[in-house]
């Protein structure tokens, strides 16, 4: 609709957008790091997860610490972040649909490539990072890690007998032959459900 002829000029800082400066998982790098290659700061905080971090059936709870045990390090072509990323996680058992308690705990390394840097030129904003408006931000490195520590099919623990064992605990003194027929079409749906989730894994 717009009337303005005028070509939008694209700098490299067009292809990412700026990092919330209010956010706790942006570092404002000019001001935390120097841009000497070989200077090192430790990051070290615990951030509120946001929502929906994590899988559908585990996840870090919205507002739950993750905590971040880090090392910011200028190199030439940008700023390094390595270190330890750990949470406890609580999801669903795929077995039983029973609570599950754990925790993650992963390695993360990722390079924030500054804007006029080689990386910068020869590399794709979504393979490598970037520093823009002179800050990085943490959030989507953290969460790809995490994401990729988390199970697809979460126990509550390893050998997890599944609903049959508190099931027939349940119906255990129901005269058999009653009730238990009515409960076939209930268990044909569950294993329909199990076989589902299983082609997932
Ligand atoms: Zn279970």
């Amino acid at each position: 609709m717009t009337t303005d002829k005028t070509p939008v000029e694209k700098t490299p800082q067009d292809r990412a957008t700026p990092p919330d400066p209010t956010s706790p998982w942006t570092i404002d790098v000019l001001r935390e790091i120097s841009r000497r290659p070989g200077t090192m700061k430790p990051w070290v905080r615990d951030v509120p997860a946001p929502d929906d971090f994590g899988l559908e059936v585990i996840g870090v709870p919205a507002g739950e610490p993750i905590h971040l045990d880090l090392r910011l390090e200028s190199v030439v072509e940008g700023v390094l972040a390595s270190g330890g990323v750990s949470a406890d996680v609580v999801g669903e058992c795929s077995r039983c649909l029973g609570p599950v308690h754990d925790h993650v705990d992963v390695d993360l390394t990722e390079l924030y490539a500054y804007p006029d840097s080689v990386t910068d030129e020869t590399t794709d904003s979504d393979d490598v990072s970037r520093i823009v408006d002179e800050k990085i931000d943490l959030e989507p490195a953290v969460r790809d890690a995490v994401l990729l520590e988390l199970p697809n099919a979460p126990l509550c623990r390893e050998d997890c007998p599944g609903v049959a064992s508190p099931d027939e605990q349940a119906w255990a003194f129901v005269p058999a032959g009653t009730a238990r027929e009515r409960i076939d079409p209930r268990w044909a749906a569950l294993q329909e459900r199990f076989a589902g989730d299983s082609t997932d894994t």
